[in-house]
């Protein structure tokens, strides 16, 4: 009887739906040392900032909590102006989001209906084939270069149907990354009619002096639209809070669709206190310099090929299913990413923690991985 009604339901759900398996979450750290009944488990599964937020952006949301009975600033006004500041775009160009997942969410939503396509990469985030296909539209995944996106093949994959392409630069799980040059040549090249979204949730991280701040072309591009966030290197995941920089029109179509109060009070105070704790932001990068070079000293010498990564995960290769080694790793306690859904069941992803988290990972690895 349950089972004939939730069938009836199922079918009742849009096409896309359907069909949809969830968003895989790391699995929370209480859950797992209550599962397997280990305390002090390290998860390096989620890309998170091993040092979580500044002081000031700590003290901003402790503050916060005076006003709780409150509706948060629905414009989230102060937040976009102190944005507007600093990557010097007018505030009218900012869409705040709950998360950058809500602002990836939203352009999907305002541009693609179900007769239409969107383009993205095999090995891409795995929020783009959610929204795509909860819309019901068609995913084009085009097949990647060297582990990264080919903007060649995405270029060819555009169709009169296309109406939004998504970039992950650099891109999650596998840490890839195209230049200044590459990217620059794809926006010009794109038809009009396509939305071009380059997600740059790992952009504070990046030191390569080829990799593109992308925002300032939204002056001559009106249908690109960059995602930024500060869950990753601002150490604010838990608060939820992202935003897309675009041209005013595109910021005004999504303002039309998003929540009223998508961004919660906490969350604004905290993200404006942390934009100018510049200190933290560095101390953030430095641990993951340090951290990613003992990672892939370690990797090397113990003879595992891995993605280069410009981020602060990375993706390595095994030579046994990935799967299996993620359960060995869980059972020592250690917390990492499998990407059997991401189309590679021989890798996986650990993000750069502390560096006593890291050795903590390198050690239960040289265990699990001995003949
Ligand atoms: C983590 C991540 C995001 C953002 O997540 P939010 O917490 O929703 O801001 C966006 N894009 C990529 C590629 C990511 O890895």
């Amino acid at each position: 009887m349950g089972g004939r009604v939730s069938s009836r339901i199922d079918s009742l759900a849009n096409e896309g739906v359907r069909t949809l398996s969830p968003y895989q979450p790391g699995k929370p750290v209480e859950e797992l040392e209550r599962e397997l009944g280990l305390t002090g488990i390290v998860k390096l599964a989620s890309n998170e900032s091993p040092l979580g937020p500044g002081p000031r952006a700590r003290a901003a949301a402790l503050a916060a909590l005076d006003e709780l009975a409150r509706y948060p600033d629905g414009a989230g006004t102060r937040l976009k102006n102190a944005l507007s500041r600093r990557l010097g775009v007018e505030a009218s160009c900012i869409t705040l989001g709950n998360g950058s997942n809500d602002v990836l969410d939203l352009v999907a939503h305002v541009f693609v209906s179900r007769e239409h396509e969107v383009v993205f990469s095999e090995h891409a985030f795995a929020v783009y084939p959610i929204v795509t296909r909860a819309i019901g539209a068609r995913a084009a995944v085009t097949p990647a270069r060297d582990f990264g996106h080919s903007l060649e093949a995405m270029r060819k994959a555009i169709t009169p149907a296309t109406r939004l392409v998504f970039i992950a630069n650099p891109n999650n799980p596998t840490g890839t990354w195209n230049t200044r040059a590459e990217l620059e040549a794809f926006v010009d090249a794109v038809p009009e009619h396509v939305i071009v979204v380059i997600d740059q949730a790992y952009e504070e991280y990046v030191d390569e002096p080829d990799y593109p701040d992308c925002i300032p072309w939204i002056a001559r591009h009106d249908n690109l639209v960059v995602t930024r966030t500060f869950s990753k290197a601002y150490g604010l995941a838990a608060l939820r809070v992202g935003y897309a920089v675009s041209s005013p029109a595109v910021a005004d179509l999504m303002n039309r669709v998003r929540q009223p109060f998508n961004v919660n009070s906490i969350a604004l105070e905290a993200a404006e206190a942390a934009l100018e704790d510049e200190a933290h932001l560095e101390k953030s990068r430095e641990v993951n310099r340090a951290g990613m070079a003992e990672l892939t000293r370690a990797f090397d010498s113990m003879g595992l090929a891995y993605i280069p990564s410009v981020a602060n995960f990375v993706t390595f290769e095994l030579p046994v299913a990935g799967e299996k080694v993620f359960h060995a790793l869980l059972r020592e306690g250690v917390i990492v990413r499998p990407l059997d859904a991401y189309g590679l069941p021989r890798h996986l992803r650990v993000t750069v923690g502390l560096e006593s988290e890291n050795r903590r990972f390198l050690a239960a690895l040289t265990r699990v991985l001995r003949p």
